[in-house]
């Protein structure tokens, strides 16, 4: 934990601030340790200040422990973007006689919030909004992060292979969902990184459709989205299965979604940016006509959230750099017929890629 106060620090100092409070929860949790629910940290510019965490009595012990010393724990009243982040704030040194400016996170902190902080901490701060700092260190993931991450995607993989074992036909989208879910918690995925999305037939055409109380049937494709969320981390994989036999033209629409999802995964290596990256998928879609149906950008970033920086679509201008680890995931959503997706998770190494998730990518007939 000391590593990153250190290089939070430098950059709360490059900002021009004095301190910068970190309140969103994911952040805070990368940033201490502390899985709370209540909790807030605040990061000096200057190193001899200390790191401070901030909670409330409930969870006294839990801070100490968790933050394992590199945090000053202090236990403040309930409302930590108010009066108990004010209590606490470190007063000025006699020798300035200016406030203190207190950077904060305006992508995380409510205009409610905001408010409630200025008039808490007036007198003894100037609020700087500044965004991102904390996730512009999550995007690079420790070998401990990839590991986790790796781990969850292989136990993800497992309860999808229990899952097929058990045969696609005749069951309902729901129930293949909640077997899913249940073998990965049964590995001991601590929860799913977002409910299962299991799409057959037609209602493959919903990127983000919830499973219904339908049955797939023989000759259908299905769509599976899923992940396991171990130790903390996050895993991401989709696969459009055939049920029972293959269909000629969904088994075309398949193949242009492999064809453009495998030349993006050979695209992933240190230097592109994510809006090339989803270039290289979108090209060859749109080549084969189907430029309005690939209607969501290429990828994400995977870490302790689902979906995290950086972004690979048209908005995606972050450089690939060794230590991401993105998801590459074009489709094809046709209304009314179907939908395939796939998806695999990518860890950027210095040369090219890693796949982290196992399952193969080839059509997959699924009784
Ligand atoms: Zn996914
Ligand atoms: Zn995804």
């Amino acid at each position: 934990m000391a590593e990153r106060i250190e290089r939070l620090a430098e950059r709360v100092s490059a900002a021009g601030v004095d301190w910068l409070l970190v309140s969103a929860p994911l952040n805070v949790r990368w940033l201490t340790g502390f899985t709370g629910s209540n909790g807030v940290a605040l990061c000096p510019a200057d190193p001899t200040n200390p790191a401070m965490l901030l909670t409330d009595f409930r969870y006294t012990e839990q801070a100490a422990e968790q933050s394992g010393g590199d945090w000053k724990v202090v236990i403040a009243s309930n409302d930590l973007l108010g009066k108990g982040l004010a209590d606490h704030f470190p007063v000025s040194d006699s020798a300035d006689s200016g406030l203190r400016k207190l950077g904060f996170d305006d992508t995380h902190v409510t205009t409610a919030q905001l408010a409630t902080l200025s008039a808490a901490l007036e007198g003894q701060a100037v609020l700087e909004a500044i965004s991102g700092d904390v996730e512009e260190l999550r995007l690079i993931k420790s070998s401990a992060e990839v590991e986790k991450i790796r781990a969850a995607a292989e136990l993800a993989d497992q309860a999808m292979l229990e899952l097929l074992d058990g045969g696609l036909i005749g069951r309902t989208e729901v129930e293949l969902a909640i077997a899913l879910e249940f073998g990965m918690r049964s590995r001991g995925a601590e929860a799913v990184s977002f409910p299962p999305i299991v799409a057959s037939g037609a209602h493959g055409a919903l990127p983000h459709a919830e499973p219904r109380d339908v049955v797939v049937e023989a000759g259908q494709m299905v769509t599976i989205d899923w992940g396991a969320k171990l130790d903390a981390y996050c895993s991401d994989c989709t696969r459009t299965f055939f049920a029972g036999h293959v269909e000629e033209d969904l088994l075309r629409v398949y193949e242009l979604v492999l064809e453009a999802q495998q030349a993006a995964c050979a695209a992933v290596k240190p230097g592109p940016t994510g809006r090339e990256l989803d270039l290289v998928a979108r090209a060859i879609i749109e080549d084969a006509g189907y430029g309005d149906n690939f209607g969501h950008g290429l990828g994400h970033g995977v870490g302790l959230d689902i979906h995290e920086a950086p972004r690979l679509s048209r908005h995606g201008d972050k450089p690939m750099q060794p230590g991401m680890i993105v998801t590459v995931e074009p489709g094809v959503y046709i209304a009314g017929q179907c939908g395939v997706r796939i998806e695999d998770l990518l860890l950027v190494t210095p040369d090219g890629s890693e796949r982290l998730n196992g399952l193969p990518v080839e059509p997959n007939v699924v009784s």
